[in-house]
């Protein structure tokens, strides 16, 4: 018999209401005859609202302290399905993070799994029971408890599908599927029937927060089919699997926007060798991650150096640079955290020239200048100003023959 992992975000088990109707699904994949594990993320708003109570007490908590807090929300969530399914008389038992057996690092907060014990799960399964798994946490080698980062519950979700070698890991979100573009920028945004984990990881690496990023590096590499759709309709949603011949039909799958990086110039470096790491060094160190960086040689033969970096990290990474800059006789530093990054994406990208060419030509016609771009093998970004996002957006998802037919 095939086993089936749903998880359920936070919107969906928001109240006790929408817990009564996750527990009918449930019920209604298991009648169908599926072994059934499902994982689910705190109450919306609960992660939220423990993280503040946890800074009243101390703005810095305590790491560990903290994780030991905030997995009591998605305790919560796991022992209130369990009941109401229990009420209904249908057998079900809640697993925390560690009953299951999620192993994880010691990095709270963050942690990442590194195994997970298949043993008590597969039991409960065999005598009928459906397991209900509190998401987003694990536990150490000490056994101290461990949270996943924010969003974790996909990749608790993902790894557990992987480790049961389930046959589709369902994620049940507030959103029908994974779109062209978000639907509240362009309104003929149209929900995808299908796209591959490297595209998905490429567009959750610049905006798209339908999964967690881990996540996809999960079920990509261990080959797990995902099926992210809505728990408020029956509709099928976007599968999100290997890539298929058939997928180089489109050149361009999905055109995304981001507004949180900032750039930073450094004007009139000394062209040397080593400078470059003089630059980037303490940035580093000071444990903020460079996105985009682009070198221009200048006729005098000293260069401008331009980079990205998150805009919660701007003002730590422009002192950082006006002291680097006066240590290496730099003429100035500007910075700007008005921009936006316009990307898209897809596979088809690997087979056909002229995308970027096309891309560049579309934003030229808007009056759009571009400040910065960077490319991968199926991604094209480019940083434009933040008040042209939603136009580059719209009109880039027209040039690609995404909108729906009106
Ligand atoms: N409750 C956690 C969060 O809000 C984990 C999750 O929802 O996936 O980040
Ligand atoms: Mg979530």
């Amino acid at each position: 018999m095939g086993v089936i992992v749903q998880k359920y975000g936070g919107t969906s088990v928001a109240d006790l209401d929408r817990i009564r109707h996750v527990a009918d699904r449930v019920i209604r994949t298991a009648r169908q005859g599926h072994a059934l594990v499902v994982i689910v993320s705190a109450m919306a708003g609960v992660t939220d609202g423990l993280i503040a109570l946890a800074r009243r007490v101390d703005p810095e908590p305590d790491k560990r302290e903290l994780d030991a807090l905030l997995a009591t929300g998605e305790q919560t969530t796991a022992a209130l399905l369990a009941m109401t399914l229990r009420a209904r008389g249908v057998p079900a038992q809640s697993l925390l993070g560690f009953q299951v057996e999620v192993r994880t690092d010691f990095c709270y907060g963050n942690a990442r799994i590194q195994d997970i014990g298949v043993e008590r799960m597969r039991r409960l399964l065999d005598q009928g029971v459906i397991v209900v798994v509190a998401g987003f946490q694990g536990c150490d080698p000490e056994g101290n408890i461990t949270t996943l980062g924010r969003g974790g519950s996909d990749t608790s979700a993902v790894a557990i599908a992987a480790a049961l070698r389930a046959d589709c890991c369902e994620i049940y979100t507030d959103v029908p599927g994974v779109f062209t573009a978000d639907p509240n920028l362009v309104p003929r945004a149209r929900k995808l029937e299908r796209i591959s984990y490297e595209e998905m990881l490429e567009m959750a690496s610049i905006g798209a927060k339908v999964l967690q990023i881990r996540s996809v590096e999960f079920a990509m590499k261990y080959r797990v089919p995902v099926h992210v759709r809505s728990t408020f309709s029956d509709e099928e949603g976007t599968m999100v699997v290997a890539e298929e011949n058939g997928m180089e039909r489109v050149v361009v799958s999905a055109v995304t926007m981001s507004k949180t990086d900032a750039r930073i110039t450094l004007k009139n470096v000394p062209d040397r060798p080593g400078i470059a790491a003089r630059i980037f060094t303490p940035v580093a160190e000071a444990g903020i991650c460079v996105d985009m960086i682009i070198q221009n040689t200048r006729a005098s033969g000293a260069t401008d150096l331009t980079f990205t970096v998150p805009r919660a990290d701007y003002r730590k990474a422009l002192a950082i640079e006006r002291q680097v800059a006066a240590e290496i006789g730099a003429e100035e530093v500007l910075g700007d955290e008005s921009i936006a990054k316009v990307s898209i994406t897809g596979v088809g990208m690997r087979s056909h020239p002229g995308v970027a060419a096309r891309m560049f030509a579309t934003l030229a016609r808007e009056g759009i200048n571009i400040l910065m771009i960077s490319t991968s093998e199926i991604r094209i970004s480019c940083v434009i100003e933040q008040k042209y996002a939603e136009l580059a957006v719209q009109s880039l998802h027209s040039a690609f023959g995404l909108d729906a037919p009106a």
